[in-house]
């Protein structure tokens, strides 16, 4: 007989389940995908729809239309815990959702611990979604003023968001904001000394100020609270203060690992449940704790897609590999990319193109072709 999947989260790690959602259904299965809005975003393009390189509809997947052409059923609503002795998932709008077998792919969030009461014009850079919210904000302020821009965290995402700020701000013309970084210790640490100064150089040649152990206590609208008590003005604030994977499973009282995620084993399985499986930012993977870089996400699906139809069809599980170092490309604006694999770099428009054909390769890989916008 049948049994009933559900996706939590239509995230990187489940685009190959859905575009092959046929597959379950034909074997006689009942699939939902649960997800905040009908649209995923990919990350590695969200810097550049900041910049307006990209318009919104060319970065996401239309996972709703995609999940319901396909015979599934879209649930436009949030997880909020599981009760796994009960195979139920709770929702956000209090549905009950029954499953046989269930995978998160929910991601990963932004703490605003920092942020007071008055958190006007401050975005978190997760969801991506937001960043479109943010660029529309900035343009209004530069059109009347020089604003003041704020990033608070010192590694990659921050130096993509400041690059693209300075897009903004080169493509309006008049009013060029200032753009000033705060990064709690040195700017980009976990990189190599090389991708370090490449990065530093690029930004403050634009102008860019990168406040290096500048470790932030508070921000609300308007101010920014340095621990070393020193406050600074900003119009408009980014936080890019890292990121913490979705936190379902500590209120579910679910197995995590140290950072809270999900804990999986080589099958990308729960460990204390087997009808339990993830994948992404919301997983601790137990074997080989990895970075929280959608590149994990991506490896992750074709494992995922097995092991799902493989766990309701009682067939055995594949591992999951975590594969060699991955590539990383920069998006810094202004067409200029910084690429790190190893110990290779590469920076300038050629790093850029690469990144821009990589990505759209992806998109156009599950994008669905007949999205409305
Ligand atoms: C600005 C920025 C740029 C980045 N650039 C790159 C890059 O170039 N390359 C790279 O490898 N990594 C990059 N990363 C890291 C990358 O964002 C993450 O590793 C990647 O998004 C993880 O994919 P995911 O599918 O697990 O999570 P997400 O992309 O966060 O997707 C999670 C999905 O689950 C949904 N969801 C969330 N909560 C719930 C819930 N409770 N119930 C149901 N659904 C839910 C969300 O709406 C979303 O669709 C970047 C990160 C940032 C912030």
């Amino acid at each position: 007989m049948g049994k009933h999947l559900v996706l939590a989260g239509g995230g990187h790690a489940h685009m190959v389940t859905i575009a092959g959602l046929k597959k379950f259904m034909d074997a006689g299965h009942r699939l939902t995908v649960v997800g905040p809005s009908p649209y995923h975003y990919y990350s590695g393009m969200g810097p550049g729809m900041l910049g307006g390189t990209y318009r919104p509809e060319e970065i996401r997947f239309s996972i709703k239309q995609q999940v319901e052409a396909k015979g599934g059923a879209f649930l436009e609503d949030q997880v909020q815990y599981v009760i796994p002795d009960q195979k139920k998932v709770v929702l956000s709008s209090g549905a009950v959702v029954g499953y046989d077998v269930i995978s998160f792919n929910t991601g990963s969030y932004v703490s605003k611990d920092i942020v007071g009461q008055n958190d006007g014009d401050i975005y978190p850079v997760k969801p991506i979604e937001q960043l479109m919210v943010a660029k529309h904000r900035i343009q209004e302020l530069l059109s009347g003023k020089q604003a003041i821009i704020a990033i608070i965290g010192g590694g990659p995402a921050s130096a993509e968001i400041a690059g693209n700020i300075w897009q903004i701000g080169q493509r309006q013309g008049a009013n060029l904001p200032i753009i000033r970084l705060f990064a709690s210790h040195e700017f980009m640490s976990r990189f190599s000394r090389k991708v370090r100064i490449l990065i530093k150089n690029i930004l403050t040649a634009r102008g860019i100020e990168i406040h290096e152990n500048s470790s932030v206590r508070k921000v609300e609208t308007g101010k920014i609270i340095l621990d070393s008590g020193v406050v600074h003005d900003a119009d408009i604030m980014f936080l890019a203060t890292g990121v913490k994977p979705s936190s379902i499973f500590q209120q579910s009282g679910l197995p995590v690992g140290p950072d809270g995620g999900l804990l999986v084993n080589r099958y990308l399985q729960s460990k204390a449940y087997p009808e339990i499986f993830g994948g992404g930012d919301c997983i601790f993977f137990e074997d080989n704790p990895l970075d929280k870089v959608g590149v994990y996400a991506v490896r992750e699906n074709p494992v995922l897609y097995h092991n799902l139809m493989a766990a309701l069809d009682g067939k055995p599980l594949k591992p999951f590999e975590t594969g060699g170092s991955y590539l990383l490309i920069f998006n810094m604006g202004g067409g200029i990319g910084v690429l790190q694999k190893n110990w290779f770099t590469l920076h300038g428009k050629i790093a850029f193109c690469l990144k821009d054909y990589i990505d759209r390769k992806f998109m156009k890989r599950f994008q669905n072709i007949h999205e409305h916008t």
